[in-house]
């Protein structure tokens, strides 16, 4: 497998640096304000590359962080007289809202700057001890000089760097090129005790603290949104490798292309951004994340209503697939005999599997991968029409394909994963009142069999004031 890593600005084989393990991290959002598209890009990009990585057999884990404290909350907050901690709270609730609605795997940890503020201050106490940290009137700064490394990461050249900064009046810093790691509280904004006064964190800091302390101090993969490679991750990779002494700090630095609108970044400042929460009172999360990953993360991705539309019926179609082939399945027959079609079907799926995998594997091509499934939709439908008595065993494997490429893309959840268990769920629903009606007809006996029969299965009855409820329990 080969992952494009911005680092080398190449191609290169995905080795992990413990066997069997992924471990992840990527940006999280700064909670402020609504998930637009632009967001779920990103993030349906990563669940995509983590659902992969699972399906390749590895175990990942994965972090993402929330910055609730920053200048922009502030502004935010002051804006709208709410508490910053509040207006932070709510929005980060949303976001988790969204992602649940847009079926994004939840991260294994999803670490809060306002949780970690002394893993941060101690991390700006080391890199203070090395000698890259300094403090100054009104924050203390990296010393980007100090750092040889400095600008490998968005090819940045310090000199140029130089020229195109400046120290704003009142700023404490000795050098242009310096960013901040704390600063110091200003009236009436949020802020914690720390050696250097009252204050809060820089941005950058919180990412190099949570992700080293959740996922250790080299890990495999560092990802976000391309406006993060400058000066977002690239300050990050200073203040860990100073701070740790050990390189490379991250193996695969990924990043995604952005949503466009018009030509222009899709942005909360521009304010040219749609919400998910818009979007999805006209499209099912399957056709937002459908339309995402119709374009290789990494590619542009313009934002038009005929782009989601057209999405949606490529969808459909496959849709259709999957239908036919669960209708064909009723009436399917033993398979004595595999004909030419069903050799041809077999096939088809065989190759459209392997060419899945390939694109899949060239850093995570969904554009290329999805190809190969729209051929299998026609081939099946091909099949069914042309054959009178389809054979069980060529339509499992279709479905089969189908359910694997659900798995990794996170759709066709209405056809297989849930359909299973909620059709369980309305039967034991439809024996519990039947039960209860049994009841009233004072037919004790059969009640109490149900209820044993059910327990045997693993389903305990349970009943209260509020009727009955039902639980799973191990037998
Ligand atoms: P923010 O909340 O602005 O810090 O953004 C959170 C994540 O979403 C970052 O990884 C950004 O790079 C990403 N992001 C923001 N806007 C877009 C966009 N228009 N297209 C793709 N990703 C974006
Ligand atoms: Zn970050």
């Amino acid at each position: 497998m080969k992952v494009y890593n911005t680092l080398t600005r190449e191609k290169e084989v995905f080795v992990p640096l413990r066997e069997g393990e992924v471990r992840m991290y990527v940006c999280g959002p700064t909670v402020y304000d609504y998930t637009h598209l632009g967001h779920a890009r990103t993030y349906v990009a990563f669940d995509v590359i983590r659902r992969y990585l699972e399906h390749k057999g590895y175990s990942v884990l994965m972090v993402m962080n929330f910055t609730d404290i920053d200048d922009k909350i502030i502004r935010r907050a002051n804006e709208t007289g709410e508490d910053p901690k509040e207006l932070a709270n709510r929005f980060l609730k949303f976001f988790l809202e969204d992602m649940e609605a847009l079926k994004v795997k939840p991260a294994d940890v999803y670490p809060r700057v306002t949780e970690h503020i002394q893993e941060i201050i101690d991390f700006v106490k080391k890199l203070e001890e090395k000698g890259y940290a300094y403090e100054g009137n009104d924050g203390v700064y990296f010393e980007v000089r100090k750092f040889e490394d400095y600008g490998k990461l968005g090819k940045i050249n310090l000199e140029e760097l130089k020229k195109g900064a400046r120290v704003e009046p009142g700023e404490g810093k000795r050098n242009p090129e310096d960013f901040v790691l704390w600063k110091k509280a200003k009236p009436g904004e949020p802020k914690w005790d720390s050696p250097w006064g009252e204050g809060r964190p820089g941005w950058h800091i919180e990412c190099s603290t949570m992700s080293t302390k959740y996922l250790g101090e080299q890990f495999d993969i560092h990802g976000g949104g391309n406006d993060l490679i400058f000066p977002h991750h690239e300050n990050e990779i200073a203040q860990t490798e100073a701070c740790t002494g050990k390189k490379p700090w991250v193996r695969y630095w990924l990043h995604t292309g952005f949503v466009m609108v018009r030509g222009e970044k899709m942005s909360k400042s521009l304010g040219n951004f749609v919400t998910i929460r818009e979007l999805l009172e006209r499209y099912s999360p399957e056709v937002l994340r459908f339309f995402v990953l119709q374009r290789h993360y990494r590619s542009p991705l313009d934002y038009t209503e005929e782009g989601i539309q057209h999405a949606k019926n490529n969808l459909e179609r496959l849709y259709h697939a999957i239908e036919n082939l669960r209708i064909a399945l009723e009436k399917a027959e033993m398979p004595f005999k595999w004909g030419e079609e069903e050799f041809e079907l077999y096939e088809s799926i065989r190759s459209a599997g392997k060419r899945f995998h390939e694109a899949m594997d060239d850093d995570f091509n969904t554009a290329e991968a999805m190809k190969p499934i729209f051929e299998v939709a026609n081939a099946v439908n091909a099949y069914i029409t042309k054959v009178e008595k389809p054979k069980a065993s060529v339509l499992r494997k279709a479905l089969e394909f189908f359910r694997m490429i659900g798995e990794v893309f996170g759709l066709f959840e209405g056809y297989f994963k849930e359909e299973g268990e909620s059709r369980e769920e309305e039967l034991i629903e439809l024996l519990i009142q039947v039960r209860s009606e049994l009841r009233k007809q004072r037919n004790f006996a059969l009640a109490d069999e149900i209820r044993a029969k059910l327990r045997e299965m693993g389903i305990q009855l349970e009943d209260g004031p509020q009727g009955t409820i039902w639980k799973r329990i191990n037998v």
